[in-house]
C-alpha cells in the first residue's frame, strides 16, 4: 500500500519534473532527475529509506556492458534505462546522482551481492520470479522484456527456437534464458559466459551459433553492431521477463517505497523519459506494467 509518508514526500519534492531528465549517453550535458527535498525524519525511524537518506549516498548494482540498459560511458560510470531508475529512486531519498556508487553485477552475483549487503538494490536487466523471490524481494516490474534469439546477418538456419537443436547457444550463467534453455532445450549446447558481452564475442568470432537473452539486450548489441547481428524472426519472443527492483528480503517498508517511486514516475512522465533518452533512441516506447504488490 502506498503509504501518506511517501505521498508527502513526492507532492513536496520535485522528483516528478519529467523535464529534468536527460542523459549524458546523448552526449548532452547531464541533467540528473531533480533531487527530493528530504528530511529524513520523515521516514520511519530504522528504515532503510531513513539510513540512505541519512547517509546520503546509495550502492546500486547494475549491468556495465549492456547498450540501452547499463552500460559503462567515458567517466566510467554506467548509462542507460537501468541506471536512469536508480538515478530516480535515488533522487527520490534526497541523493544526489554524485552520491550514488554505480557497482558491476552480473547475472549470476545479484542476489548475493543484495544477501550481503554489498549493493542496496539491483536495477539490471533483473527478471522478477518466485525462485529468486526465495532469497531477496522485488519492488516494480518497471520493464517487461521477453527472451529471444540474435544471430549473425548471415545466418539461416537458426528460424526460432524450434531450430537449436544441435547449435551452440551462449547465454549468461545465473539468467532466466540460460535456465530456459537447459530446461526447454536439452538437445540444444548450452555455452555459459559471465557476461552477455562475452557471449557476443564469441558469437562473432564463431564460437557459438546464437546467442540467447532478452530481446531488449539482444536490440542494443544490434543496434550497436548492425553489420555483424541481427535478432532471428525479428526479435519474437518466447518467455515474459518482467524488470524489477531487487532489495533484501521482507524489507516491506523499502519494498512500498520503491513501488510508490515507479508509480510516481508513470505518473510525472519521468519513467517515459528516462526510456525515450535512452533504450527508446532504438525501441519503441512501452505502455509501463502494473506494479505487483506481491
Ligand atoms: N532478465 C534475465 C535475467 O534476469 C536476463 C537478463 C540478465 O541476465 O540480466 O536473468
Amino acid at each position: 500500500m502506498s503509504k501518506p509518508l511517501n505521498r508527502r514526500l513526492f507532492l513536496s519534492g520535485s522528483v516528478g519534473t519529467a523535464a529534468a531528465l536527460t542523459l549524458a549517453a546523448c552526449g548532452g550535458d547531464a541533467d540528473e532527475p531533480e533531487v527530493a527535498d528530504v528530511d529524513t525524519e520523515d521516514f520511519p525511524e530504522g528504515s532503510t529509506m531513513a539510513r540512505l537518506a541519512e547517509a546520503g549516498s546509495i550502492t546500486i548494482g547494475t549491468k556495465f556492458d549492456q547498450p540501452l540498459f547499463g552500460q559503462a560511458g567515458p567517466d566510467g560510470d554506467p548509462v542507460g534505462f537501468d541506471v536512469e531508475i536508480g538515478k530516480i529512486i535515488a533522487a527520490a531519498l534526497g541523493i544526489e546522482a554524485d552520491g550514488i556508487e554505480w557497482t558491476e553485477t552480473v547475472s549470476a552475483n545479484r542476489e548475493p551481492f543484495i544477501e550481503n549487503g554489498q549493493v542496496d538494490i539491483v536495477v539490471a536487466t533483473y527478471t522478477i520470479n518466485d525462485t529468486r523471490k526465495e532469497v531477496i524481494d522485488f519492488a516494480g516490474p518497471y520493464y517487461e522484456a521477453g527472451q529471444a534469439l540474435m544471430v549473425l546477418v548471415d545466418n539461416e538456419d537458426i528460424t526460432g527456437e524450434d531450430s537449436l537443436e544441435g547449435k551452440k547457444v551462449a547465454s549468461v550463467e545465473g539468467s532466466t534464458p540460460a535456465q530456459y534453455i537447459l530446461d526447454n532445450h536439452p538437445d540444444a549446447e548450452l555455452v555459459p559466459f559471465d557476461t552477455y558481452s562475452n557471449c557476443v564475442t564469441a558469437l562473432i568470432n564463431g564460437q557459438v551459433d546464437v546467442v540467447t537473452t532478452d530481446n531488449v539486450i539482444l536490440a542494443g548489441f544490434v543496434a550497436s553492431d548492425e553489420e555483424n547481428l541481427k535478432l532471428v524472426n525479428n526479435g519474437e519472443t518466447f518467455t515474459d521477463e518482467p524488470y524489477g527492483v531487487g532489495l533484501t528480503k521482507d524489507d516491506d517498508d523499502f519494498r512500498d517505497f520503491l513501488n510508490d517511486v515507479i508509480e510516481e514516475a508513470y505518473e510525472s512522465g519521468a519513467w517515459a523519459e528516462a526510456w525515450e533518452n535512452t533504450a527508446g533512441t532504438v525501441l519503441p516506447t512501452p505502455d509501463p506494467p502494473a506494479v505487483d504488490r506481491y
